[in-house]
């Protein structure tokens, strides 16, 4: 049991103002592995106030130190990876091999990546008889989800720690315990007090507290299109800048003269990475309709190979999903897919043979799905891909960008230019072509209802930098 009893806060763990806890279930044994506080808004308030009062002289700091603090911070949670990984794998159920690579490896990496940047960015230049300079927003609120949840707190905290901002964090209340793990490592590096603070529990009241807390300069969002909403909703009210980081519906987009065997892996790979609980899971697969037979085949032998089980154990290339409730929505997906009159080519929304304990579902490919079905649609977050067939690019280009979301894409062409001039069409933050890597200099965000703002590199920097003019 890792149960935690206090908040951080200024620099200290306090205990919080109720008795109240929130219990953590293990995604793959559905047991309790530990608890936390369920906050309030009176104990955010405190937080809020200690940030305030860390902000003048942590905004001061040279950046220097900033640059030594990231470094500091980095090598601290490597030195706790191995722990972090065990407990991210319990709470989020995804492989542990994944866990340790991206669920720590990567945080690690954009502390690193950060610090390394920082050193040599120009917060000041002239522009005519103006010196510009570029300042920390102030005080910043983060929210963030648990699919990715240390990814995505750091995704926050390094570029705001970056810029000179102090810091709320409410993690998701549902893998919640590795953001005490690193307020733990943050406490032992000996952070200036009330430059990060940690307050947890739930959406309503903590989130909607830090949301619309007076002394919020920004709030930093990563979650549903719903709270999102909500969140910036919130913030209006005493004009916080918003960054929402929301949901996807991504597509590849497999042209033609594509290597098909290859796209179809990638894709599939980029659709069922975390059980598909990933916003930018390519979950829209686009093949020419004189390919689709080919296609469909391929992508049932691919997701054939993604076995699903303990993902403690080393074999299963698929853990389960994060809860009870997550698996209830995938499965009605599954089962609208079918009523909506889609080919269910492998899967289906019964359980997986053998698997007792755990939330887990089968790896679902629907074929020949109509563009405007619910499950064409909406975000599942489980390992379902739809494939859609298109008769021309220009046809593929419209179903691709004939969505409310615009997080990512893919497009496949043998064709190095086409593929870029499609790619330069597709209404999305982000488009990997031809099996593009991920990059964490590279920024990551959404058009249209995936949110605005962008996180990693010089551009998650800017986030939480404004700009004073002085006139010379
Ligand atoms: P969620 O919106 O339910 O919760 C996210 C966070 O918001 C949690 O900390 C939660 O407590 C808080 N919250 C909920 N309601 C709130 C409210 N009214 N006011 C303030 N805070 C509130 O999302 P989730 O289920 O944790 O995460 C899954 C969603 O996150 C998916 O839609 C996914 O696409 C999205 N996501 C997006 C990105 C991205 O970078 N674009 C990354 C990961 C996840």
């Amino acid at each position: 049991m890792q149960s935690y009893d206090k908040l951080y806060i200024d620099g200290r763990w306090v205990a919080p103002a109720s008795r109240e806890t929130i219990e953590v279930i293990s995604a793959s044994t559905e047991q309790v592995i530990g608890s936390i506080p369920a906050g309030t808004s009176t104990d955010m308030a405190v937080a809020v106030a200690a940030a305030r009062g860390a902000f003048a002289d942590w905004a001061a700091t040279p950046v220097a130190d900033r640059v030594l603090w990231l470094k500091k911070l980095s090598q601290a949670l490597a030195e706790r990876s191995e722990e972090i990984a065990l407990t991210i794998c319990a709470e989020v159920g995804m492989p542990l091999k994944l866990c340790r690579r991206i669920q720590v490896g990567l945080p690690t990496a954009v502390l690193q990546s950060t610090a390394d940047l920082l050193g040599d960015y120009p917060f000041e230049e002239e522009v005519g008889n103006s010196l510009v300079i570029r300042e920390p927003v102030g005080v910043v609120g983060c929210i963030t989800p648990w699919n990715y949840p240390l990814h995505q707190i750091v995704a926050k905290l390094a570029p705001a720690l970056a810029a000179g901002c102090t810091l709320v964090l409410k993690p998701s209340e549902i893998a919640p315990l590795n953001a005490f793990m690193l307020a733990e490592v943050i406490d032992a590096v000996g952070l200036p007090a009330g430059v990060f603070n940690l307050v947890s529990g739930y959406g309503v009241p903590v989130g909607e507290a830090l949301a619309s807390h007076p002394q919020v300069d920004m709030l930093s969002f990563t979650g549903s299109t719903r709270a999102g909403k909500r969140v910036a909703e919130l913030a209006a009210q005493t004009v916080k800048r918003v960054a929402l980081e929301l949901g996807g519906k991504s597509a590849a987009l497999v042209l033609d003269d594509a290597d098909l065997p290859t796209a179809v892996k990638a894709t599939i790979n980029g659709c069922f990475l975390n059980s598909g609980q990933t916003c930018s899971a390519l979950t829209r697969m686009l093949v020419p309709v004189e390919r689709y037979e080919e296609a469909a085949q391929l992508a049932v032998e691919v997701a054939r190979s993604f076995s699903v089980g303990d993902p403690f154990a080393g074999e299963a290339k698929l853990g389960p999903l994060i809860s009870a409730t997550q698996r209830e929505r995938v499965r009605g997906y599954i089962r609208k897919g079918i009523a909506e009159g889609a080919e269910l080519l492998l899967g289906g929304a019964e359980p997986p043979a053998g698997l007792d304990h755990g939330y887990y579902v089968q790896p679902t490919l629907f074929g020949r799905v109509d563009p405007q079905a619910t499950i064409a649609r909406e975000e599942i977050f489980g390992p379902v891909l739809s494939i859609i067939t298109y008769r021309d690019e220009e046809e593929a280009i419209r179903i691709a960008n004939d969505s409310d979301y615009g997080l990512a894409g893919a497009v496949w062409s043998a064709d190095q230019p086409r593929a870029l001039r499609v790619a330069r069409r597709i209404r999305t933050g982000q488009v990997d072509i031809n099996g593009g890597r991920f990059n964490l200099l590279a920024p990551f965000g959404g058009f249209k209802q995936s949110g605005y703002g962008r996180e990693f590199g010089r551009f998650g920097l800017e986030e939480f930098l404004t700009f004073k003019a002085l006139q010379i």
